[in-house]
């Protein structure tokens, strides 16, 4: 299993992504701005609108961390819980709920590849810019799918290494030099930055991933990419 540079044992990787994330809680959202200059605000937005979320909805946001997909469908009127293995992320996100008078959420500690839910509870699973920290990606999936109701959807948008010409030399030299250097900067903390780029660069293709959805039993499995493929949103419906 992979983490940063070197190859660790799974329950260490579990355990580092933890530290990780307990590192950057504080500074995480600021962070997201100064690293995507922006621009993941833009692709929330785009993906809550192809989540389509109804009132009344029940709704499980995976590696919901401080709550930004999770606010953007509770405004829509869905019931979200949000869940996430990290209780640092996840009180951040309770404070930043109570600060902006978001109500009609929950917020569980849960590994993405253990639920404790029963089977078919939710109309909708999602998770972003989560799945890649996960160890056992087949068994989050498989997760996703039982606890989806027959009809449910499957929404993922996650980042990959672009091969968009041009774009791919700018996109290495910004993963790999720039983003340890502003978590350093911002963060101080130059390490968890470095193993967020690299986990992108191990993360399956878009491809690859999609095949792993399929294989979990999702049918009418669908990538939309943005930024030459450098974002990308996956779906896939449990029928
Ligand atoms: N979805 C949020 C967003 O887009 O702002 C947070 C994304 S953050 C980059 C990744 C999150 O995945 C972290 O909060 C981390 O704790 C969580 N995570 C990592 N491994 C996990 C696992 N096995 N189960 C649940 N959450 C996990």
């Amino acid at each position: 299993v992979s983490f940063g540079y070197e190859d660790v044992a799974p329950d260490e990787k579990t355990a580092r992504v933890g530290g990780v994330f307990s590192n950057v809680a504080a500074k995480y959202d600021i962070m997201n701005d100064a690293m995507s200059g922006g621009m993941h605000r833009l692709w929330k937005d785009k993906f809550v609108s192809r989540v389509k979320p109804q009132p009344g909805e029940a709704i499980l946001d995976m590696a919901g961390g401080t709550g930004d997909i999770a606010f953007r469908m509770a405004e829509r009127g869905a019931d979200v819980v949000v869940a996430d293995i990290n209780q640092d992320m996840l009180d951040v996100g309770i404070e930043r709920a109570m600060d902006r008078g978001i109500d009609g959420l929950s917020w569980s500690c849960q590994n993405a590849e253990e639920l404790t839910y029963p089977d078919r509870q939710f109309d909708a699973y999602t998770i972003v810019f989560g799945i890649r920290n996960v160890t056992f990606i087949d068994k989050a999936l498989a997760e996703a799918h039982r606890v989806l109701k027959f009809g449910g959807r499957f929404f993922c948008m996650e980042f990959s290494n672009t091969e968009w010409s041009g774009f791919k030399e700018v996109y290495d030299l910004y993963s790999h030099r720039l983003m340890p250097q502003i978590g350093k900067a911002i963060a101080n903390d130059e390490d968890s930055y470095r193993y967020l780029a690299e986990s992108i660069r191990r993360f399956p293709k878009p491809p690859e991933f999609e095949a792993m959805i399929q294989r979990a039993g999702f049918a009418h499995t669908k990538v939309e990419s943005i930024l030459g493929g450098a974002v990308n949103i996956h779906s896939g419906w449990k029928v």
